[in-house]
């Protein structure tokens, strides 16, 4: 036999071969396989916490009461980031919890969340002593924690209450409030809108026509429309 009637030979007897396999059910092709799930890029909220623990990673830990970390849904699609916990903050240990915290819930309500459908949080978790402003090596400090916050979040739109969450969540220290209010800007690709703080709210109501702007944008960024019925908190 030469090599080509040989190789012709060959070639006839593995077909055979797997015909028979096939017909015993002998012969599997394996399904295919779904890949692993990726592994997640962020740590649970409640890992967040844990690794927080009782912090005393700057002076704050101090004079605080209470950590304020957060509250709300950890899958919300709307999170509040405010400045700092103040004294009634500080004893309950939860944020917005003071007149400022009754007036967001009154925003939230007029953007139709409940404060519970929402998450809730300050750009650093302990109370600066008589409510002073943040100090830098503070917020160097803490934004470990609220980057992994945010991340486990992951929502859809974060408003900034106040300088100093708008000037962290859009990389610009120096940027006046009154400058990055009102604009669409981004932080880890979440779509970020600034906006005044209740507590500056409290004492400027006048402002509070400029909030409802900001507020419905982002009502319409989360839902496609503007409630025209909704009114402006008060
Ligand atoms: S403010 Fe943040 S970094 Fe400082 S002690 Fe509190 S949790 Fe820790």
């Amino acid at each position: 036999m030469d090599d080509r009637a040989e190789l012709e030979a060959l070639v006839a007897g593995v077909k055979g071969h797997l015909a028979r396999a096939r017909a015993n059910g002998a012969l599997r092709v394996p399904k295919a396989v779904a890949p692993p799930p990726a592994p997640r890029a962020s740590l649970p909220l409640a890992d967040v916490r844990a690794e927080l623990g009782e912090c005393t990673r700057c002076k704050l830990h101090g004079t605080r009461t209470h950590i304020v970390f957060g509250v709300g849904n950890p899958s919300a699609e709307l999170v509040f980031i405010g400045e700092a916990p103040g004294a009634n903050e500080d004893l309950q240990g939860e944020p917005f919890v003071g007149d400022a915290g009754q007036l967001l819930d009154r925003m939230i309500l007029a953007m139709g969340y409940q404060r519970d459908q929402v998450y809730i949080a300050n750009i650093i978790k302990c109370r600066p002593p008589g409510n002073r402003n943040p100090e830098p090596d503070e917020i160097e400090a803490c934004e470990p924690f609220l980057k992994k916050q945010l991340a486990a979040l992951a929502p859809r739109v974060i408003v900034a209450l106040g300088k100093f969450a708008a000037q962290w969540l859009t990389g610009r220290p120096d940027a006046a409030i009154s400058a990055l209010r009102g604009r669409w800007h981004t932080y880890e690709g979440i779509q970020v809108m600034p906006t005044y703080h209740p507590a500056y709210l409290l004492r400027t109501p006048s402002a509070k026509r400029v909030v409802w702007e900001d507020l419905q944008q982002v009502m319409a960024e989360l839902r496609g429309k503007v409630s025209p019925d909704a009114a402006a908190a008060d």
